[in-house]
């Protein structure tokens, strides 16, 4: 008989339950099979809630686990909150406060990827509350490796403008769009989705903001093209031109200068830095991960890690 989802060798469940012991849920660490809502609450039905994803990484040397940006990471959930009108009580610091005592609890010594959600935990669509909040942290290393890179395919799926479901705040909802064009350009033989928005120009990938290499100049799309406010990206933004002498400019991207440049990558929390090596089959570049892209991929390692003190502001030990 196949197990059921509240056990422990449940196939899909039990890596979950063994490597992320101890959820915070509405006020109590509990274990992971555990941590459960209403089938009815909007939540469920409708995927009416807010999140972050989050990382920390384990600096095996100094033996300390570092969480990356949290404050931004924060300050983001506070203003997705706003936007869906999703109140909670906590503030930034409280929420910090919660997900260090998360981290703690579970002694991780490893990577780690948190996801921390805010959820309408009531029925109605336009119910105000209450409000549920959970974190759930668990080890998680790379999404992709450096090499080869991955393929990408621009989907036929348009991401959402800002007057319907602004892709500005992080809310659950917006995963649909991310798991239409995904599913599609899987079935087409891509890695990844790359999604346009409803004006043409290029927006991002499914959890990730993409990047462009051309002669030397960086290009990525706006802050107003329909993307989430990357936190990966805004890192990038300040730290190319600083440590690499690389111009950046953000700007409306057209789907072919995606087909004509000579690098390009996806940046997000989840995903770091992964390597784009063809898109809708032209190869990009030569077809292989540039040099450029390995040096952004080191120095952000070097960063997250902990292993550059002039950017130690950017981490929070835990
Ligand atoms: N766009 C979307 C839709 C995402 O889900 C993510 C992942 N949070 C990103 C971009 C990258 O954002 P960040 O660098 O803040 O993780």
């Amino acid at each position: 008989m196949t197990p059921s989802k509240w056990d422990q060798n449940h196939p899909i469940w039990s890596e979950w339950s063994q490597t992320a012991p101890y959820v915070w849920m509405n006020g109590e660490l509990v274990p992971f099979l555990h941590a459960q809502m209403p089938v009815m609450s909007a939540a469920c039905r409708a995927g009416v809630n807010v999140f972050e994803g989050i990382r920390a990484y384990w600096n095996e040397a100094r033996g300390k686990l570092y969480v990356f940006r949290m404050r931004e990471h924060y300050q983001r959930l506070v203003e997705s909150m706003r936007i869906m009108h999703l109140p909670r009580p906590e503030g930034v610091a409280e929420m910090e406060a919660l997900l260090l005592d998360t981290l703690r609890a579970n002694r991780f010594q490893t990577d780690v990827h948190v996801i921390h959600t805010v959820y309408l935990d009531a029925p109605g669509m336009e119910a105000l509350g209450p409000i549920g909040m959970y974190i759930v942290a668990r080890p998680r290393g790379r999404l992709h490796p450096l090499e080869p890179g991955i393929t990408c395919g621009v989907s036929s799926w348009q991401r959402m403008p800002d007057q319907a479901t602004p892709f500005r705040a992080k809310s659950g909802g917006n995963y649909l769009n991310t798991r239409l064009g995904g599913v599609e350009v899987r079935r087409h033989g891509y890695d990844a989705a790359i999604f346009l928005n409803t004006r043409g120009k290029v927006a991002e990938g499914g959890g990730a903001c993409v990047f462009a290499i051309k002669k030397g100049v960086v290009i990525t799309p706006s802050i107003t093209s329909d993307i989430l406010e990357s936190i990966t990206r805004d890192t990038l933004v300040e730290l190319l031109p600083r440590e690499l002498g690389l111009a950046v400019e953000q700007r409306d991207v057209d789907r072919t200068e995606l087909y004509m440049c000579d690098e390009a990558f996806f940046c997000g929390s989840g995903w770091e830095i992964v390597p784009i090596r063809a898109i809708d089959g032209v190869p990009v570049g030569g077809g292989e991960v540039g040099p450029l892209v390995r040096k952004i991929y080191d120095l952000y390692f070097n960063i997250v890690r902990g292993n550059r003190p002039d950017y130690r502001r950017w981490l929070t030990e835990v």
